[in-house]
Formats: structure tokens, sequence, C-alpha cells
């Protein structure tokens, strides 16, 4: 980070003086001893690592006047009689910068007790008060109260820390922070780092990439003949240019039948010889993992305080071994808390087995049709019933797990494929869905077709902080199960005492998707003229024609009740326009093509 020092000016600037920040110009400019202290943040940061300088070295970084050159240039636009001020030094000093441009505190994953608040991205001054405080709340009390999941070091793992990826990285984020962030902008640098084995084969059918957790995973597809350098630089607040390309790919999934790559979800297996898996996993999820061979299980991962630590779904495969699929950005945390929590039983075994499996979803109402064909089983919910897993064979390859779920409420199922079968059974599944107009499908289509269901994802909607009966996920939640669980008093409390916010769906009714700027997530929420709170994630839904918004409506008087929500007039407030809303608690059941019962609706990570 390079910034000069001036000479105090006649009169010497006061004390009070605002600072000064120029976006368009990347300067900053701010009272020093009476002068001025200007620095910017350049388009071309120099990491200090490229050359492995030692720490020695780094106190003493050269002053280096062609670098500073255009920050000097447009200080002297902003500031034109500084010209006649001496400079007394410039400066150039190392800055923290991290991967995904926040701060990164909490305890360490692998050593317990061990905190760390650092990589303050040059905003530590700002930001400094309050992540004390959280840290300090977190080192006495064992958690922040507030959800700074965003922040937590947890979030990154083993694969964000190698020095290359660091270099590369840090040199984007930092001019970032002059610069406008669109919605669902990506990082251009330390990509293609973790792939699918079809990434190559996707990538040529027209895949636009987006990264999660190193992860690349399929945002939309770009049809032949398409601009393609136009869908490149999407970047806008209002109707982006994918619009028309995600709405037939929904359309196909509600239709005919998609295949979705999501083969970046965190996946772990927990194994013994005896009941120790299942003992554990009941202590450590709120729903009844005790359930039938095949069954699949959508439970929450819960605190002491009822809050969702991870949102999963858990198939039992046999009597002993289990298979927990997460969030993508779960691979750390999830990790974490399971160790911590389970007993130390050199009997029980747990796996993380992400990097063994390709996920795909087959998405929508011909997707029986192909599986049937490919595995010459029936595959109709009279021989398949909803949340079920078999191993199968699809095509030549043995060992499938077949799993009656989509993350989307929309019918069809993921296979869980050894990677070394990826491959051919996508190619199969290509083939063979070629009469019944199967195509690819990318994460904006399935986050379009999961938020106009209603249904939460973890990292967005949910986290530490909100418990099942605030979003109405009661019926994943079985407080008489049996054995005791992480969570269970705090619910019960709960539920007697009632709740004081609700995950609530907003329908904008009077919203023009061409020419009003769209809601993405932030959104203020207001009923009866009054702020309640805020959304948490919203989409198109292409179905209804209507933007969709969930988030949270917040009470300090009363506990919120469905009245309560009902008797209300809302509005969503996009950018100081206020958009008329209609709340609703349930999902709209003409959307489910196949009639499913409440408590096999999916979840969207
Ligand atoms: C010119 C300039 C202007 C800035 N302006 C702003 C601003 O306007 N707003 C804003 O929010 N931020 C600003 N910042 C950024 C802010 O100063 C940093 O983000 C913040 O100081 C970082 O805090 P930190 O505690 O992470 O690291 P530091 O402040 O660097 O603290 C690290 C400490 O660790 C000590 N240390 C290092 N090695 C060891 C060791 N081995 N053992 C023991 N101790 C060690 C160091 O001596 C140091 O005291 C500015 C920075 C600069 C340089």
């Amino acid at each position: 980070h390079f910034y000069l020092l001036t000479q105090h000016l006649q009169p010497p600037l006061e004390d009070t003086s605002p600072t000064v920040v120029d976006p368009d110009g990347r300067i900053y400019i701010r009272n020093w001893q009476g002068g001025i202290l200007s620095g910017g943040f350049e388009k071309n940061p120099k990491p200090i690592f490229t050359e492995g300088r030692n720490q020695l070295e780094i106190q003493n970084l050269q002053e280096d006047w062609d670098h500073f050159e255009p920050l000097l240039t447009a200080l002297l636009r902003r500031m034109p009689s500084l010209e006649a001020l001496e400079i007394l030094r410039l400066v150039n000093c190392p800055e923290a910068f991290t991967p995904d441009m926040r701060c990164v505190m909490g305890e360490s994953p692998t050593l317990l007790h061990y905190f760390t608040l650092a990589g303050m991205n040059s905003q530590g001054c700002s930001l400094g008060g309050g992540a004390g405080k959280f840290l300090a709340e977190w080192m006495v009390y064992g958690y922040p109260v507030d959800n700074v999941w965003p922040l937590d070091v947890k979030r990154f793992g083993a694969l964000q820390s190698s020095r290359t990826f660091l270099r590369h990285r840090v040199m984007e984020v930092m001019p970032l922070i002059y610069d406008l962030k669109v919605p669902r902008w990506d990082f251009q640098t330390g990509r293609q780092l973790r792939t699918s084995p079809l990434y190559d084969r996707l990538d040529t059918q027209g895949a636009r990439w987006m990264e999660k957790h190193g992860f690349e995973r399929a945002k939309y597809f770009v049809p032949p003949g398409k601009d393609l350098l136009a869908l490149d630089q999407s970047k806008t607040f209002y109707k982006p240019d994918w619009f028309d390309i995600v709405g037939s790919e929904v359309k196909c999934c509600k239709e005919a039948v998609c295949v979705i790559d999501m083969s970046s979800f965190t996946k772990f297996e927990i194994s013994s010889p005896g009941e120790q898996a299942l003992d554990t996993l009941q202590y450590l999820f709120s729903n009844d993992l005790d359930v039938p061979v095949g069954h699949i299980v959508h439970t929450g991962m819960l605190n002491e305080r009822g809050g969702y630590e991870n949102d999963c779904s858990i198939v039992r495969l046999n009597k002993r071994r289990f298979f927990m699929i997460s969030p993508t950005d779960q691979q750390v945390h999830c990790w974490s808390w399971l160790r911590q929590h389970m007993p130390s039983d050199s009997d029980l075994f747990l796996e993380d087995v992400t990097w063994k499996y390709t996920a795909l979803n087959l998405i929508g109402p011909r997707a029986v049709d192909v599986l049937s064909e490919l595995s010459y089983a029936p595959m109709t919910p009279e021989h398949f019933p909803s949340l079920f897993c078999k191993e199968m064979s699809v095509g030549y390859a043995n060992g499938i797990r077949v799993m009656s779920m989509t993350h989307t409420g929309e019918p069809g199922f993921t296979l869980y494929i050894p990677i070394e079968y990826a491959l051919h059974v996508y190619n199969e599944l290509i083939s063979v869905g070629q009469k019944y107009g199967i195509r690819n499908a990318g994460y904006y289509a399935l986050r379009s077709l999961r938020i106009e269901k209603f249904f939460a994802f973890w990292g967005q909607d949910l986290d530490a902080f909100t418990t099942p009966l605030e979003c109405g996920r009661e019926f994943r939640v079985k407080l008489d199960k049996g054995p005791d669980f992480i969570g269970r008093e705090a619910l019960l409390k709960q539920r007697e005492e009632g709740f004081f916010k609700r995950f609530t769906m907003f329908i904008l009714e009077d919203h023009d998707t061409d020419l009003d700027l769209w809601p993405w997530w932030g959104e203020p929420i207001y009923r009866n003229g009054e702020h309640v709170g805020k959304t948490t994630s919203s989409a198109y839904s292409y179905t209804l024609g209507r933007h969709v918004c969930l988030g949270f409506i917040h009470s300090n008087q009363q506990p919120i009740t469905p009245e309560f929500i009902n008797q209300g007039e809302y509005h969503i407030d996009i950018a100081g326009q206020r958009f008329k809303a209609k709340a609703k608690l349930y999902p709209f059941s003409s959307l489910f093509t196949l009639r499913r019962r409440k408590d096999e609706m999916d979840i969207g990570f």
C-alpha cells in the first residue's frame, strides 16, 4: 500500500477536516499533522511475496514513484493546488488482503482455543471495533452474539492457502476496494482449482462458470450463436443478459429434463462396527436418523441455541453407515464441528469423500424415463418413493447412488457417481435423454426453482442464529425422537415462548422486471410502513412471472404468528423505491409438479 505525506498546509488542516474518497481516481485524502496523507488502491498492486522476501526486507520496502504515478495524477486532478506543496515522503508499506476481501476471524478449525483476527483488507481502523467485540465474545462465550459466518476463518480451507493462489487473488482483491460490486460478480483469478471430471465437456457446450470454495460450477449454458462477449460482461443491477437463457433452462426443467453438475457439495461418510455412528448422529442432528436403510433425511446440525450450524441431507446406506451431503462451503466448518462433538471412539469412522463422487442432478418430469432406460429398473414413485436412495447400475457403471431428490422441488433424481464413471454416466444420460429433450442447466436455474418453492439455503437464508421453528421447519425436528440432541432444550423453550423472527416469502406485485432495478439480497422489508427486516435471497420466478424475495420479519414486542404475518401490508425497498409485496408462509402448491408430502421438501444448497 502506497501513500504520501506532505508538508503542512497554510493554514494547517484541522483535525476535524473530513476524509475525502475519490473512487474513480482510486484515492483517499486525509489530514496528517496539518498536511495531507493520500494513498490509494491502484489497479495493478504489487504483491509482497513475489520475490520471496523475508520479514526484514518487508519492513524496508522501497518507494516506487512510477508505480504511484496514476494515483498522484488523480490526486492533483482533485486538488490542483497541491502541486506547490512539498512532499515529505512516499511510504510503501505492507497490507494484508484475503481471497474474498473479508477479514478472517474466529477459532482455528484445527487448533482448539487458538483464535485469529487478521487480513483486514485495509479496513482495519473502520472494522476494528466491531471485529474486536465479536472476537472477544467468541473467546468468552464460545460464539459471537451475531452471525459472522461471512468472516469465519472456517469458510476457507487449505486449498485457499497456496502462495501462488493468494498472490494472484489478492492482486485482484485490492483494486476492488474502490470498485462498484455488481450482483453475482465472480473472481477471475485463482480459478479452475477444483473441477468436476466433466468440466471440459460442459465448457465446450457453453458453460459459464462461477466459483464456490474453489470449485467451478456452471451458472448457465450459452446456446450456440449468442454473443458470448456481452454475456461475460453481465454487470448490472437491472435485468441481466442471461435472463432468457436461464428462463429456457427452467422451462426445460419443468417440461422435459435437465442435468446439472452439483459435484461441489460436501460429502462425508460416518460408519462404525456397532451403533456408535447412529448414536452420534442422533445426538448431533435434530431429525430422527433411525430410519430404514435407504431413506434420506433432511436435518439440521444445531447448536445449543437451536441455530443452524449446518443444514444437510443424510442417507442411511446400511444400518451402520451414513452418507452426509452438505453445502459446498461447509467442508471445513462441518468437519471441525463433527470432530469437536464426536466421542473420541476409535471405532467411529468419519471420512471426507467429497472428491470421490461426481453429483449429477437430473431434474424434470422426463428424468424418470431417462433413468429407467439406463438402469432397466422401474423408477416410478411406486417403486422408487421420494427421498429414497438405491445403489444401481446406470449404463455400464455399477454402484451409482441414485437418490430421489433434486433440491428444487421438481421431480427427478440426484446421482452420486464414483468419479471414474462420471464421464460415462453423463454421456449416457445425454445420449438417452435426447429423445426426452434433455439439456444442460446451471445453478441460476436451480436458484430460481428453489426460491420460488420457498426453500431456504444455508449460508444465505439460514445461519447459526436461525432455528428450525423460525423458518417453518418444525417437521424436520423430532423433539421426541428418544435420544437427546444438541439444541433440543432451546427449541422446547422457543416452542413454549414463541419466536420473534420468521422466514417469509414475498412476491413483488408492482415491480417491472424489464425496467426496475432488481432485488438481489439485503433489501429492507417494511410491514405497515415500519422496517421489520431484510431479504436474504431473491430470484425471478419464471413460472409465476414475478420476483420472489425470501427474508426475515422481526418483531420486538410480540411473538410472530401466522396472523401477524397475514395482517401486515408489505413493501420491499429496492435502492430507495418501495415495491408492494405479498407475504406468504407456504409455497404455491401449484408450483410442485408432483404432489409431495410436506416433509419431503428439499433443501437448496
Ligand atoms: C496509510 C494507511 C492508511 C490507512 N487508512 C485506513 C482507514 O482510513 N480506515 C481503515 O479502516 N483502515 C485504514 N488502514 C488499514 C489499517 O491500518 C489496517 O487494516 C489495520 O491496522 C490492520 O490491523 P491488524 O491488527 O490486522 O494489523 P497491524 O495493525 O499491522 O498489527 C499487527 C501487530 O502485530 C505486531 N507483530 C508483527 N509480528 C509480530 C510477532 N512476530 N510477534 C508479536 N507481534 C508482532 C506488529 O508490530 C503490529 O503491531 C490504513 C493503513 C495504512 C497503512
